[in-house]
């Protein structure tokens, strides 16, 4: 018995799909037992990287999703349309689906996951977060069993292969981009990774998963690298920390200060969904994950900590996640699974946590709310008292001081850095709007949050 693929894309991950399935030797051999039916492409007569057996290339990508003979249809186009709509053809033909394409579950996940629920099949998605790095499998499996605290991940190789260049080799934000993109390491057009979007779709998938809760895009708060400057990575070196985007979804439990989101159902909780540069200390595990490599940590009550380190992106790595999605739903229809009752660690299952619950088990905390602990750069006038002013002005607004240090003279000005104790991050905001209107402060190059 063989089960039918409908590969949609030959391109970088679609080839390396491509590579592991024509080359089944030493690996698991129910591999030996899935075939490549059809490959649906934009252009027939493009070089490829792999050799296909002759005829299975079209540019008709909808009679792959219809056709009776498929089993599994794989997405890896990528972009929004036409890959959703066929995702949505293929589920509404009774056929399983693996997808590497973030992007679009982030967005149409609910629509997705309940049409295949509708109609008893797998949407699998190992590949769209982490490229190589089996996280979403652990997630819905071995994890499962622990209450999740946090998941805090560096999910986007090209602004970390950036941070960390900028932190060795002391350059500007936009000189490494542009040499990350004269090297391969970068697109061209780099908006997605370099302004947090990328790690937002990835955190969407994460969150949902761990939290049971399917997070919306749009709550996500999400800040970019590019302001990150290489005077920032080198005080945030002299003081112990490494700059890195992190993507942290974060439960907040209630205080009787904050309240519950919902009075009446006091399990309901504040959840923290963020994306931005942050000052991570040096000791902390996701400090030394350097260039490309993704790393995610989860905590969860009992099991602790537990931290997934790899590639995040490439042919072969992501090919791994993408070939592990198709043999697992192939081991499910091999044992003679019934489609009709859906594996419930491998499914989605959104709708059981929230099945003793009318709406929602989470709220998402207004970023106001968020308690961290702050790194700020100010230019001030070179007069004597100022610092002195910055901590009433700081003190008035409930934030204390964990550090304070001039650092030097810029022309007429002076440079003072500033690192926090945890402090709400409404009170912060207001501290810094009265620090503006003082006459000694010329500007707030920056503000960074740290773990
Ligand atoms: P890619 O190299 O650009 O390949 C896309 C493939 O899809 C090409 O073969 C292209 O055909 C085909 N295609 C695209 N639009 C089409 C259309 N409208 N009709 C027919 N064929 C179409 O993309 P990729 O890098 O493999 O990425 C694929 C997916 O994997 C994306 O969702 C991406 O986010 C995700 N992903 C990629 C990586 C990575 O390292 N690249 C890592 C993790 C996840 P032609 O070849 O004929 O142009």
């Amino acid at each position: 018995m063989a089960f039918k693929i409908g590969l949609l894309g030959l391109g970088t991950v679609g080839a390396g799909t491509a590579q592991i399935l024509l080359d089944p030797q030493g690996r698991h051999p129910l591999l030996q037992e899935i075939e490549i039916y059809r490959v649906g492409v934009r252009s027939l007569d493009k070089p490829r990287p792999v050799e296909l057996p002759k005829g299975l290339l079209t540019t008709d990508l909808e009679t792959i999703v219809t056709d009776p003979h498929v089993d599994i249809v794989v997405e890896v186009m990528g972009g929004l349309e036409p890959a959703r709509s066929l995702i949505l053809k293929a589920i509404a033909n009774g056929k399983h689906v693996v997808t590497a394409n973030k992007a679009v579950i982030s967005r149409y996940g609910d629509e997705i996951f309940t049409a295949a629920n509708q109609a008893g099949v797998y949407v699998m998605l190992e590949a769209a977060v982490g490229g190589g790095i089996p996280v979403i499998q652990p997630l819905k499996q071995a994890l499962s069993v622990n209450r999740i605290h946090s998941v805090t991940g560096i999910v986007n190789g090209t602004t970390n292969y950036i941070l960390s260049r900028m932190q060795t080799e002391g350059g500007e934000f936009s000189d490494i981009l542009a040499d990350a993109q004269q090297l391969g390491y970068a697109e061209a057009d780099p908006t997605a990774d370099v302004d947090g979007l990328d790690a937002a779709d990835k955190m969407a998938i994460l969150a949902s998963l761990a939290f049971g809760e399917r997070i919306k895009l749009p709550e996500i708060y999400c800040e970019g690298i590019s302001k990150v400057s290489a005077a920032d990575i080198a005080y945030a070196e002299k003081l112990g920390f490494a700059i890195k985007l992190l993507a942290i979804a974060k439960q907040d439990l209630p205080t009787p200060e904050k309240g519950t989101p919902d009075t009446e159902t006091r399990n309901f909780a504040f959840l923290q969904v963020r994306v931005h540069p942050t000052l991570v200390p040096k000791t902390h595990p996701l400090a030394s994950i350097s260039g490309v490599y993704n790393a995610i940590l989860v905590e969860g009550e009992p099991i602790g900590q537990v931290m997934f380190y790899g590639r995040g992106a490439g042919s072969g790595p992501t090919a791994s996640a993408v070939v592990s999605d198709i043999l697992n739903i192939a081991a499910i229809l091999k044992s003679g699974g019934d489609a009709a009752k859906l594996h419930p660690l491998l499914s989605c299952s959104h709708q059981d946590y929230c099945a003793n619950r009318q709406g929602r088990r989470f709220a998402i905390a207004p970023m106001e709310e968020l308690v961290t602990r702050f790194y700020a750069r100010f230019l001030t006038l070179d007069r004597p008292g100022v610092i002195g002013k910055l901590g009433t002005s700081f003190g008035n607004h409930h934030v204390s001081l964990e550090s304070v240090v001039q650092t030097g003279i810029h022309g007429e000005l002076a440079e003072i850095v500033v690192v926090t104790h945890d402090v709400r991050e409404g009170n912060f905001r207001q501290a810094l709007d009265e620090i503006r209107t003082l006459d000694t402060i010329d500007s707030i190059p920056s503000i960074l949050r740290v773990l």
